[in-house]
């Protein structure tokens, strides 16, 4: 049983782990808060892959508090995932915590990782900490939303952003679509940018907006890995999203001398056809998580949206709805085929809506994805 001040210090400890939502990847976002006596001692955060765990950053901020370094024995520790207790770039965090001789171990939630989940805890136990878990599970678990799917499904969490008027209008006929919402919804679209381990697109909108695909008036030392799926290899090598950062180039064809101009520009080239022209969008989503990339942005198309919609492969909806309409000769969100019944509706759940300025935002998750993750 998890008392008021458990939550309490939970709560903190998940405020911690918020301040690596842009910098944390390929890791888990994890906070640590170290609590003697009701009252907190330390408290630490993991910041980039590479540096101390969360555990071990508040252990060593009490060290260098603390000159006999002996505040911790007896004291709780608050962890928002399942310490580790594998040899990652840095030695597991239960040797710490068991060094450092804490009483009781409050993890948020287990390592999602199948191979991993429950050890950590298990050793925690078997060097007689008293040890919990599950505690403000799904705030831990929503705040590493693609870290948990990488390790249960093997694939990042991939949300669709997309901006449309109040009727569900992206763009005008003719493909004129700029600025349909407003400067604040704009700015939150860069903060979604910056927590994403990578941002997709389309070529269809990369030759018509020609997008740097990188995250502006941001404060964040991370850009995203660039990731533009160009089937037939058409990126014109004058292209802007081929300025500054990595770029990964996904097409179906080899074609020698295009991917060689490509490469010369600095992109990264990976063919991935699907046996019909085009991109294998699913295999491509298993080589991102391969690469340790947690939460995908997309920002495409109608084409890109609908064939990610259609593979099953979208899990988010991200909807910035500017308050005007369009009408009816305009573009909708998605290349969507035409139902012949309304049994056969992609089923959402809101699972967050807010006024950004003057547009609502409207984040809406895949019930199939909901139900596909377990
Ligand atoms: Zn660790």
């Amino acid at each position: 049983m998890f008392s008021a001040i458990d939550h309490l210090f939970m709560a903190r400890a998940l405020r911690l782990a918020q301040r690596g939502l842009f910098t944390t990847t390929p890791n888990p976002r994890v906070g640590c808060v170290i609590a003697r006596d009701g009252k907190i001692v330390s408290e630490g955060w993991h910041r980039r892959a590479g540096e101390a765990h969360a555990e071990v950053d508040a252990l060593n901020s009490l060290n260098s508090l603390e000159a006999a370094g002996d505040t911790a024995r007896g004291a709780t520790a608050y962890v928002t995932l399942e310490p580790c207790s594998h040899h990652g770039r840095t030695p597991p965090c239960v040797g710490a915590l068991i060094d450092a001789g804490v009483a009781r171990v409050v993890a948020a939630m287990q390592d999602p990782n199948p191979q991993v989940a429950g050890r950590g805890l298990a050793a925690l136990t078997a060097a007689g900490i008293a040890t919990e878990s599950g505690l403000m599970e799904a705030e831990a678990s929503e705040l590493n939303v693609g870290f948990v799917s990488r390790m249960a499904r093997g694939r990042p969490w991939v949300r669709l952003k997309l901006a449309a008027s109040l009727d569900g209008k992206t763009a005008l006929k003719n493909g004129v679509s700029q600025w349909i919402t407003g400067p604040e919804a704009r700015q939150d679209g860069h903060r979604w940018r910056a927590r994403a381990c990578a941002i997709l697109s389309g070529i269809g909108t990369v030759r018509e907006d020609d997008p740097q695909l990188n995250v502006r008036g941001v404060a964040t030392e991370r850009q995203p890995l660039k990731i533009v799926v160009d089937a037939r290899l058409e990126l014109p090598p004058e292209a802007r999203v081929l300025a500054g950062g990595h770029l990964l180039l996904v097409s179906a064809v080899a074609d020698g001398a295009k991917a060689e101009v490509l490469r010369q520009r600095g992109a990264e080239l990976l063919t991935l056809p699907d046996g019909t022209g085009r991109v294998d969008l699913a295999a491509l989503m298993m080589e991102l998580g391969r690469r340790g990339i947690n939460e995908l942005h997309v920002e495409g198309g109608r084409r890109l949206g609908g064939a990610l919609m259609r593979a099953g492969l979208v899990d988010e909806l991200l909807l910035f709805l500017a308050p005007c309409l369009i009408g009816d000769a305009a573009r909708g969100m998605f290349d969507w085929p035409e139902l012949g019944s309304l049994d056969g509706k992609q089923r959402l759940s809101i699972s967050d809506l807010r006024l950004v300025g003057g547009d609502l935002r409207v984040l809406a998750r895949i019930d199939r994805a909901i139900a596909a993750r377990n």
